[in-house]
């Protein structure tokens, strides 16, 4: 149980990702629906109104979303840190009791927090993109004078649109650039984003629980990670900086290592190191 390997989930962050990608497609259709070749500002600024309430609509999505799935992976957390540390015995025991103390209500209203003010700059960096892009579009498309052509089989007029028509559609699915400057597309984004938050929740949850039930140390999961992460498979670390002996402090652990963002692995807190079973006393070298 100590090594068990964490939650999976997929699911969860397939549920946000899909209120974006649904976005994204109202938006591209708004967007496809702009005659280049006969309109006015005013189908300019009624397509705009219509993105911005499309991205509206999804901000109050994602941030409901943002909290139940932080919530959920808190929850998840506390309950291995209530079924390793042998308070209960099962997952179900463990739903029935479970229960957020003060450092994890304090974590948690943070983490969610946080997840929605990134997904809310996911949401106004595409629109930022979008009305640049229609801005741009309407004013080429009037001074290559498309709107008062008559002659739209024209092969500089019809590449001209086809331009247009791909900076349009371009401008819903680039542009997220993250602290490190790699371009992200918004929905790619949105997965590594969920995820992560979601298992960082997990692990903060779960050393909220066992340092307030007084247990100091955690072994990391097992699945037979290939990346940095198989070093610490089956690891002893602290989970209070305090505690003796020279584990590594798990706040203080590399996290180009172990982690990092897609990484799998959670903790599972456990009292005595001397009851530890004997595979894992020789891993750590005890
Ligand atoms: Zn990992």
């Amino acid at each position: 149980m100590l090594t068990s390997p964490g939650p999976n989930y997929n699911y969860d962050v397939e549920e946000v990702v899909k209120a974006y990608e649904k976005a994204i497609d109202a938006i591209l259709r708004e967007l496809e629906r702009i005659d280049l070749t006969n309109f006015q500002r005013a189908n300019a600024l009624a397509t705009l109104k219509s993105i911005s309430e499309i991205l509206a609509e999804l901000n109050d999505e994602a941030g409901k979303l943002a909290q139940i799935k932080v919530e959920k992976a808190a929850t998840d957390g506390i309950i291995r840190a209530l079924i390793t540390l042998e308070v209960v015995a099962t997952a179900a025991e463990a739903e029935k009791i479970v229960a957020f103390n003060r450092l994890n209500k304090e974590m948690v209203a943070a983490a969610v927090a946080d997840t929605q003010a990134d997904l809310l700059a996911v949401t106004q960096n595409v629109e930022k993109k979008v009305r640049a892009a229609v801005r741009q579009a309407t004013a080429e498309a009037m001074r290559n004078n498309l709107p008062r052509g008559i002659n739209t089989s024209d092969p500089i007029r019809r590449a001209i649109l086809a331009d247009l028509r791909k900076t349009l559609g371009d401008s819903v699915n680039t542009g997220i650039i993250d602290a490190a400057g790699r371009r992200w597309k918004p929905t790619t984004y949105v997965d590594v984003l969920v995820r992560t938050k979601m298992m960082q929740a997990h692990k903060e949850a779960t050393i909220n629980e066992a340092v307030h039930r007084g247990a100091v140390y955690g072994i990391i999961s097992k699945h037979g990670a290939k990346d940095a992460c198989r070093n610490y498979e089956g690891k002893i670390v602290k989970l209070d900086r305090s505690a003796d002996g020279s584990y590594p402090y798990i706040y203080d652990l590399p996290k180009r290592e172990i982690f990092h963002p897609f990484c799998k692995h959670v903790v599972s807190p456990f009292r005595r190191i001397d009851r530890l079973p004997d595979g894992l006393k020789q891993l750590n070298k005890i």
